[in-house]
């Protein structure tokens, strides 16, 4: 029997796909994404799996892998394929590699054309199968960086993934509209850039004409996949915070929902570094925070108790997130950032001070 879970990181509509051999408990898992390390392990520990290995289906654009950071908690493999470009993993794959856990195993098609290096994971009855961003439901992932090739891309979705058996799941590397799986008879003929009666000619146009942006987080993911996602700085992942939970962020500080703060106030500071007329503007602010902007913090770090732990606020989540590394500099121990800022705090329908109440 097999053990499956899909998870999504939400930031990055990204799934992640943990499997497991049920009797001898050995599980892999396919795409893990940085932030999301400790949900990860904490769902592996009490499942009762031992993680042997952690496999890319390429390296990403748009997230920062979790396999370097599993490898440290959980000694698990970092497993990619050779053509990755990617430095510092455990065992690089081929097409036709087997990688085994328990009874069960996957197999290994080279599927290029989203990148180079991009790797598709079948298993063993061909009753599912992880195409990465290949093969997407009704897409497939862009071709127009990272060595992409429309045209071979085209030949890999229609050598190795459309001639799998038509009941085969497809589980795809990303959904940005809510779709879970799929399947190869219905990807035959429903996708509408590669299904039906659809040729490589078409399928390049389509792609060559896309017109998208590059994904925001490009300059900070390309470079740390190359090293299976290993951070350039490592300080701060061993000593884990307890006092909330929290979330270890790629860019090296911690993270806090705001639901957590909301039911927290008292115990909490909260500390928002916007101008004063953001404070008391139409956002309005967080009940009994603290207002210092963000140019004058170093100077009035006095100001900020240090009995509390520190929530640093701002709009959006980016000028806060500076105000912790600062913080933490000046040797305050626990800090962390609003998540998203007042804009993500009123989505979530906190409580609210303005201006005019
Ligand atoms: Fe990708």
């Amino acid at each position: 029997m097999l053990v499956f879970r899909q998870l999504i990181d939400s930031e990055s509509c990204t799934y992640t796909y943990l499997l497991a051999d049920e009797e001898s408990r050995q599980a892999v898992l396919i795409d893990p994404v940085f932030e999301q390390v400790r949900r990860d392990a904490a769902l592996i520990r009490e499942l009762g799996l031992e993680l042997l290995y952690t496999l890319d289906t390429h390296a990403h654009a748009d997230h920062v892998t979790g396999a370097w950071l599993l490898r440290q908690r959980l000694g698990s493999r970092i497993l990619i394929g050779g053509q990755s470009g990617a430095e510092g993993a455990d065992r690089y794959l081929v097409h036709g590699d087997q990688v085994n856990f328990g009874q069960r195993f996957l197999r290994v098609l080279a599927t290029p054309g989203h990148t180079r290096g991009c790797l598709s994971y079948v298993l063993d009855d061909a009753s599912m199968a992880f195409t990465g961003d290949a093969l997407l439901i009704r897409g497939s992932g862009r071709t127009d960086f990272q060595q992409g090739s429309a045209a071979e891309l085209y030949r890999s979705v229609h050598t190795h993934l459309l001639t799998l058996p038509a009941s085969c799941l497809l589980y795809p590397g990303h959904d940005y509209r809510g779709l879970t799986v799929t399947s190869v008879a219905e990807e035959k003929q429903y996708n509408p850039r590669l299904g039906g009666a659809l040729s490589e000619a078409d399928f390049t146009g389509y792609m060559n004409n896309l017109g998208l942006p590059h994904p925001k987080m490009i300059a900070v993911a390309v470079p740390a996949n190359r090293h299976c996602g290993r951070p350039d700085n490592v300080q701060g992942l061993d000593n884990e915070p307890d006092w909330a939970p929290l979330n270890f962020t790629f860019a090296g500080f911690w993270e806090i929902q705001p639901e957590w703060v909301e039911e927290h106030l008292k115990e909490v500071q909260v500390l928002d570094v916007r101008e004063p007329e953001e404070f008391a503007g139409p956002l309005g602010h967080i009940p009994g925070a603290l207002s210092i902007p963000l140019r004058g913090l170093e100077q009035q770090l006095a100001r900020i108790a240090r009995d509390r732990p520190v929530v640093t606020v701002c709009r959006a989540g980016g000028r806060s997130a500076r105000a912790t590394l600062i913080l933490q500099k000046a040797g305050f121990q626990r800090v962390a950032n609003l998540s998203g800022g007042m804009l993500h705090w009123r989505a979530q329908h906190c409580s609210v001070l303005n201006a005019a109440d």
